[in-house]
This record gives C-alpha cells, structure tokens and sequence, in this order.
C-alpha cells in the first residue's frame, strides 16, 4: 500500500515537472501568435481577400471588357454588370460594375472566366461594416481597393476612364 502511494506520489511530481518545463520553455520562445488587430501579417498574394477591377494606369483605363464572363459565371448573381454601347464604334462601354461582397462565396470563378485579366483578388480582407450596403462595391471601389493594396493611393480610381479601349 505504502509503495503504491510512493508510486503514485512520484508520477505526479514527474508529471508536474514535465509540464512545468514545458511552460517555461515557451516562456522563453518567440510567440507565433499575432496580437490582431494591433500586429498584422501580409497575407499570401494569392489569397481571396477582395475582389478587384485592374486598370491600365499608364493609359488610366479600366481593363474590363463588358464581356459578361463574370456576371454569367457567378453562382448566386454577386456580380452585375451595366453597359452602353459607343454611339460610333457600337462597342460596349462599362457603365457600372456591381460586386455584392455580402453574397460573394469567394469561389474564384470569375477571376478563373476572364479573359482579360482585368479581375483579382488582393489580400485585403478587413471589409466588415455593420452597414450591409457599403458591401456592395462598385468598379471605382474595386479599382481603388487594388491601387492602395499595390501602393499606389496618389492614383484616384475616379480619374480612371470606364472604357477599355
Ligand atoms: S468569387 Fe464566386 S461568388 Fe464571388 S463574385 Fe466571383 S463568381 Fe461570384
Ligand atoms: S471583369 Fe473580365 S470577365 Fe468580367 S466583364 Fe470584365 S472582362 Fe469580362
């Protein structure tokens, strides 16, 4: 009887040690946690953090075509698309592209669809708002959302032409 309460006495303080040395070791190590949203972390460039509209800046044009790809592609209709046609060549001009980040699955299709590399994803994730319309962006926003994410805020994306060509 003696000896098993000896036994046991002794696992314990083995135990204890063990996880004591476990604790004092992470003590001393660097933690590989982050103290969000006070300390950041770039996220992979390829990660679906926001939908963006890229733009030729050296002409200062949006890069969507009108094609449509996206806004057929789209699972559950986040994406609309208004256009009119130039009254001389009778190509289409993008009027107003509408993303609806409140819907959005983040399922990549549209990005994958076109064609013209005129659509990405930036890493840019902190979006949330308690006012659902402000989720609703339009190509100026998603333009603009690209600009800041490669470091060029001094561009406005209100000074940049709608039409492709
Ligand atoms: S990521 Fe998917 S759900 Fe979101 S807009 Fe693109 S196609 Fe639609
Ligand atoms: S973003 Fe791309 S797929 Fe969508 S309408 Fe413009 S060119 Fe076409």
């Amino acid at each position: 009887m003696l000896l098993l309460r000896i036994r046991s006495l002794a696992l314990s303080a083995y135990l204890l040690g063990d996880g004591m040395a476990v604790t004092l070791r992470y003590m001393f190590t660097k933690p590989v946690t982050l103290q969000y949203p006070h300390e950041m972390k770039r996220l992979p460039e390829r990660t679906r953090g926001t939908l963006v509209l890229y733009a030729d800046i050296e002409r200062m044009k949006c890069k969507c075509t009108v094609c449509m790809v996206c806004e057929v592609v789209c699972p559950n209709n986040s994406i609309h698309i208004d256009f009119e046609r130039d009254t001389v060549n009778k190509k289409k001009v993008l009027t107003k592209y509408y993303w609806d980040a409140d819907k959005c699955i983040y399922c990549g299709l549209c990005v994958e669809g076109c064609g013209f590399d005129a659509l990405g994803w930036v890493p840019e994730f902190e979006i949330s708002t308690t006012d659902r319309r402000k989720l609703v962006w339009d190509e100026k926003d998603m333009m603009q959302a690209w600009l800041t994410s490669i470091g060029r805020k001094d561009i406005d994306a209100k000074r940049v032409d709608n039409k492709w060509y």
